[in-house]
């Protein structure tokens, strides 16, 4: 099945707001298995969205619209899609009561031009919309069919997910199996991933696509069959050849975290953490913190503006911040605060500053320096990202 995308709003075609929406459908439809090879943007137009309509429905088998389901003149997706589909608008007034019950619930009065949302092209299916007005609904044609969502992201993502998606799923067909498994990276950017894995890229069943986030990019292996066991067994043999390309950057797998990894990693292995981190804004502790065993390895955190901050925390006074510093700083807190391991974050004072990430361990200290990114809040998630591969790759050595 092939879907397309028409994402309808003046707003959007000026720039003045980002097409959030187009973005997050294609995720799930990679998601499901479904491919996608167009996205396109249009105005409040009715003429030029119903021209946008046809040439999607020419070539796709699914067309999804966010947008122009609103109460106002200028909301025109209805008349657009009933002129594709040469079909007249029809009143439903069951929709009528479930806006009317929308608003009473809220304490407010429904505004005459909100009748205009219970008007859908004859024969639509219409899907009840009950965190927000606008109705949306499905025209289903031959083999096709175009699904009209409302263009407020979290009205779209809900009926996206409880409605559309179920509905594209059993329209797939009965006994199609879409399994999707995410795999994470650290470490390497999705250039480098891209090339390692472009081979396996090409194939059409499992897919492979990548996603790219500060620090972080994720592998997407989608595979469909007639059977569960054989949409595993397809996804499976896809991830081995992925993890085999890829080797050890590969950290977890779908609702894994690196944070998670890494606390679990250290318990399994009956060990503690000292951390000192600077430029980070308490980042690393934080998503330490978070997991549900981070308090029992976290026995210290001391949070500073800058390495000489810390050092003088931590009671020493340093003439200038190196990695000799953040070596010295690590075996501190390892000292401090009985730890079988200190980690130590802090930036050099250089011209070119230096991220300087050590670790202080019962085999030895380790330093690994990276070029600063500074300390915006993206630069703050690599260094996160930085910090805590660090301490994976040490603990995968070490036996569990
Ligand atoms: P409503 O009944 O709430 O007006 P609607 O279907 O008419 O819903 P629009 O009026 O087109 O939706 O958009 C409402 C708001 O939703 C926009 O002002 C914008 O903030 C947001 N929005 C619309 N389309 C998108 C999109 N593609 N990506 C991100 N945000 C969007």
């Amino acid at each position: 099945m092939i879907a397309e995308i028409v994402t309808i709003g003046t707003e959007l075609l000026l720039g003045e707001i980002v097409d959030t929406n187009a973005a997050y459908i294609a995720r799930q439809l990679a998601t499901i298995g479904i491919d996608h090879y167009y996205t396109t943007t249009v105005g409040d137009n009715e003429q030029r969205i119903a021209a946008v309509l046809q040439s999607a429905l020419a070539r796709s088998d699914v067309v999804i619209t966010t947008g122009g389901l609103g109460p106002t003149v200028d909301d025109v997706t209805r008349e657009a899609v009933a002129r594709v589909c040469g079909r007249e608008l029809v009143f439903h007034p069951e929709l009528l009561a479930q806006i009317e019950a929308f608003f009473r619930k809220r304490g407010t009065t429904m505004s005459p031009n909100n009748r205009r949302q219970a008007y859908l092209p004859a024969g639509a299916l219409a899907i009840e919309n009950p965190v927000g007005t606008a109705p949306a609904f499905i025209v289903e044609l031959d083999q096709k069919a175009i699904i009209c969502l409302p263009g407020v992201p979290h009205e779209m993502t809900y009926l996206l997910q409880e409605r559309v998606l179920p509905y594209l799923s059993q329209r797939m067909g009965e006994g199609a199996v879409i399994l999707c498994r995410w795999l994470h990276t650290v470490g390497i950017g999705e250039s480098a991933i891209d090339q390692a894995i472009s081979g396996l890229m090409h194939s059409s069943n499992p897919t492979v696509g990548t996603r790219a986030h500060p620090g972080q990019t994720d592998v997407c292996i989608t595979a469909k069959a007639k059977t569960h066991a054989e949409a595993l067994q397809l996804l499976e043999h896809m991830e081995q050849q992925v993890r085999e390309r890829l080797g050890a950057v590969v950290y977890g797998v779908d609702e894994e975290t690196l944070g998670g990894v890494v606390v679990t990693a250290l318990c399994q292995r009956r060990l503690t953490l000292a951390l000192g981190e600077t430029n980070t804004g308490g980042l690393v502790a934080r998503r330490l913190l978070e997991t549900e065993e981070g308090k029992q390895v976290l026995v210290g955190v001391r949070i500073a503006l800058d390495g000489l901050r810390l050092a003088e925390d931590l009671g020493i006074q340093e003439p200038k911040a190196n990695g000799e510093m953040a070596c010295k700083l690590a075996g501190l807190l390892r000292e401090r605060y009985a730890a079988d391991l200190g980690l130590a974050i802090l930036e050099t004072d250089d011209e070119t500053p230096l991220l300087c990430i050590a670790l202080a361990a019962p085999d030895g200290v380790h330093l690994h320096r990276w070029p600063s990114r500074g300390c915006s809040d993206v630069a703050i998630v690599w260094t996160f990202h930085f910090a805590l591969d660090v301490l994976r790759r040490w603990l995968m050595e070490k036996p569990a």
